[in-house]
């Protein structure tokens, strides 16, 4: 294996290291040496995708989903089948397409160019799309796409049935479970974790933290609390009534807004917005003062 920065999954399944350690805008892709040659997630850095290409005869492309983490460098394989989601098949390779889902109109531009200048994102149009019908056979590995909507609509996992080993994206287990687009939905989201913890996986292999292959339940466990835990924290924060925009100033979620400002506070802003419609919907939290602020129900 001539590429630097790379994890054996099973003997011809290979984790490929993302720039910056993985962490966005960045993201693991998954390298599959079977009959055909396939690579999932084309997040991992430009470089390291033109290197992939020089060394392999990829056969194909598969996007987990259609964040640009996981997907700015399909173009370096235009000259490839690109398959991707069917609920993101319209927008997939689209920079103004995707803005538009991603985030509000006055934001589009600077997230377009967010998207092209720090991950390198060049528009693609994919070729094919997969849904949870789909099985991918790769000549003696196979994958099930698992349908995992709440972090985007087109959220897809995979899992290798076999040998129980579920790539979970960005089902990450990290400490940061992410849902903030209009069409993210935490309800989902928690539904999607509780759908991937209940195969009981031997193995995950996650976008933004590698492979992991201990205490899987737990760690599912843990990750699924963060979202009751911010709940609650946002909660506590409503003893006075408060606006969103006050709350996004406290950042309860992401904590500090270290680059793309705009961006991550709107986002913040989303994620806020989305516990306050669930802590309505429990009685928790009511809106105040013509409706423009959210104070704690009791
Ligand atoms: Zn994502």
């Amino acid at each position: 294996m001539g590429c630097s920065g790379v994890e054996t999954v099973t003997d011809n399944i290979f984790l490929v290291k993302g720039k910056n350690k993985g962490r966005f805008p960045y993201s693991h892709s998954i390298l599959i040496l079977d009959k055909e040659i396939v690579l999932i997630d084309t997040g991992c850095g430009i470089e390291t995708l033109k290197q992939l290409k020089r060394e392999y005869d990829v056969s194909y492309v598969i996007n987990s989903h259609t964040h640009p983490d996981h997907s700015a460098g399909n173009w370096v394989f235009k000259d490839r089948p690109i398959h991707v989601p069917e609920e993101g098949f319209d927008t997939s390779g689209n920079v103004v397409a995707l803005s538009k889902r991603f985030v509000s109109e006055e934001l589009a531009q600077i997230w377009q160019e967010f998207a092209k200048k720090h991950m390198g994102f060049k528009n693609c149009s994919p070729t094919d799309s997969y849904d949870e019908r789909t099985i991918f056979n790769f000549g003696k590995t196979s994958l099930e796409p698992i349908y995992t909507p709440g972090h985007t609509r087109d959220h897809y996992c995979f899992y290798q049935r076999r040998e129980g080993i579920l790539f979970s994206f960005d089902y990450d287990l990290t400490s940061f479970p992410w849902y903030g687009h209009r069409e993210s939905s935490i309800p989902e989201f928690r539904e999607s974790v509780k759908k991937l913890k209940a195969l009981s996986p031997r193995v995950v292999v996650s976008s933004h933290r590698g492979i992991i292959t201990e205490n899987i339940g737990v760690e599912f466990a843990k990750f699924y609390k963060i979202i009751d835990e911010r709940e609650e924290k946002i909660l506590s924060l409503l003893e006075n009534e408060k606006t969103v925009d006050q709350l996004v100033e406290c950042s309860p979620i992401y904590g500090k807004f270290p680059y793309v400002k705009s961006l991550l506070k709107y986002w913040e802003g989303q994620m806020i917005e989305k516990h306050l419609e669930q802590l309505e919907l429990d009685g928790r939290v009511k809106k105040t003062l013509g409706a423009t602020h959210y104070k704690q129900a009791f």
